[in-house]
């Protein structure tokens, strides 16, 4: 079976961009927010399990999830947000999978997730790789994205701790310099450990 890469970072570390790196290796790449995403698409269980329990005002006119109705119920209450995930996460879980053991034998599946540690899926991974970066630096990177300081730290302390992540990660990227820095480090990643 292909190498299975866990590739997690708290947001604005630069998790995606190594991702990108990695495809650029050769690794095949999922994305668990392209996941999320599909598996609420119309005609999905996921989306008709989750207009069951929230209702139809969650769906748009032309009946796709209407995320910012759905945000504002789940935001605002902290069991409904739990329901929620607990719709989602195993059917992200299971998609997520069904697509890493389709990656062939002798190649390198990436798991772009950034729940990895949150959603305790070390074990799923011959490789956990996590992407860190100073907090000035996050913010800068999230503000240029339009996310406040305010918004951003909050954001920030709801995920995993950067320690949490470090205690199950196999190799730490660090991502506070430049692109061509990351770019260095994640070809060094590439050569030593992954290319198959
Ligand atoms: P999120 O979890 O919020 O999606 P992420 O950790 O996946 O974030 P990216 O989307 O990869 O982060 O990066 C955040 C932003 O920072 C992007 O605009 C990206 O281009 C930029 N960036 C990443 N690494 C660097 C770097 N070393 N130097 C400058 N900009 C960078």
């Amino acid at each position: 079976r292909a190498l299975r890469v866990g590739l997690t970072g708290g947001i604005g570390t630069g998790k995606s961009t190594v991702a990108d790196l990695l495809a650029g290796h050769g690794a095949t790449v999922v994305r668990a927010d392209d996941i999320a995403r599909d598996v609420v698409e119309p005609g999905t269980h996921g989306l008709e399990e989750v207009v069951a329990e929230f209702g139809p005002d969650v769906l748009t006119a032309d009946g796709t999830l209407d995320r910012s109705a759905l945000g504002e119920v789940v935001f605002a209450d902290e069991l409904r947000r739990a329901r929620l995930e607990e719709i989602l996460l195993p059917l992200i879980a299971a998609e997520a999978w069904a697509r890493l053991e389709g990656v062939p034998a002798g190649q390198v599946a990436v798991y772009d997730v950034p729940l990895l540690v949150e959603g305790q899926m070390q074990d799923m991974f011959d490789l956990v790789v996590v992407v860190e970066a100073d907090l000035d630096t996050r913010l800068e990177r999230l503000a240029e994205r339009g996310l406040g300081a305010e918004q951003a730290m909050a954001r920030i302390a709801s995920q995993a701790t950067d320690a949490e992540r470090r205690a199950v990660a196999d190799v730490v990227l660090l991502n506070s310099a430049t692109l061509e820095d990351l770019v260095v480090e994640v070809d060094s990643l590439w050569e030593e450990q992954l290319a198959p």
